[in-house]
């Protein structure tokens, strides 16, 4: 069995454990646990999937989904969002290119990011251990040319990646490899683009309502005989 299929099990095993204990009051020790756990396994899932299949695969969209449910679990709201907008960007790239049902399976995903969005989970969060933590703030793994047929792969024989300037989620290793591809990626550079401004402007409301959180905080001292 591949490295990440057994990853992949284990972590249905501990995402398995702490649904058993849905919606509690608080995050209990065992509870944190497992759902640290469950995200230790998810982000391996995720990194050998990266490795095996390229970031850009519907095994990535499915890993990135599912690291996003447990996050979600964890009340890591920011964090969530990033992951199931990262499912939605490789989705509207992997699933238009297919023919049945891809554009069902892009609502499906669209629909949770968005219920993710708008949804205020409760204030408190799961407590992370630090290799967690670490593992989820570490940026993605190796990238290969996102033109079609070129396998050139970062770092490796002294390629460097150059960025899709309109949806920044496209690389390539040549402008003569962004040209070929474009006529592939127009469509989707501009719906990723969208989906980015959206990611953005959802990072800056955020930051909007934590300072006011803050500024309430301090009026709050300050009233106080
Ligand atoms: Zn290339
Ligand atoms: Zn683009």
């Amino acid at each position: 069995m591949p490295e990440y299929q057994r990853a992949q099990k284990e972590y249905r095993k501990t995402n398995a454990l702490s649904g058993r204990n849905k919606n509690p009051d608080h995050f209990d020790e065992r509870r944190t646990h497992h759902l640290n756990e469950a995200l230790r396994y998810s982000l391996k899932f995720l990194r050998l999937a990266e490795k095996n299949h390229g970031s850009n695969s519907d095994i990535c969209c499915v890993a990135h989904q599912g690291l996003a449910g447990i996050l979600w679990t964890a009340r890591l709201r920011e964090k969530t969002v990033y992951h199931m907008g990262v499912a939605l960007k490789i989705a509207e790239k992997v699933y238009r290119m297919q023919t049945d049902g891809s554009s069902e399976r892009i609502d499906q995903i669209r629909r949770q990011y968005d219920m993710y969005r708008t949804t205020t989970p409760s204030a408190e969060c799961l407590e992370l251990e630090d290799d967690v933590r670490a593992g989820l703030s570490r940026n993605s793994a190796t990238r290969k040319c996102d033109a079609s047929g070129c396998n050139q792969v970062e770092g490796v024989d002294g390629c460097t990646l150059m960025k899709c300037s309109k949806c920044a989620s496209q690389r390539y290793c040549s402008p003569e490899c962004q040209r070929a591809e474009w006529p592939n990626h127009k469509g989707q550079c501009k719906r990723i683009a969208a989906i980015a401004r959206e990611m953005e402007a959802d990072k800056g409301e955020q930051k909007r309502k934590n300072k006011e959180d803050k500024k309430f905080q301090r009026q709050l001292k300050g009233e106080r005989p």
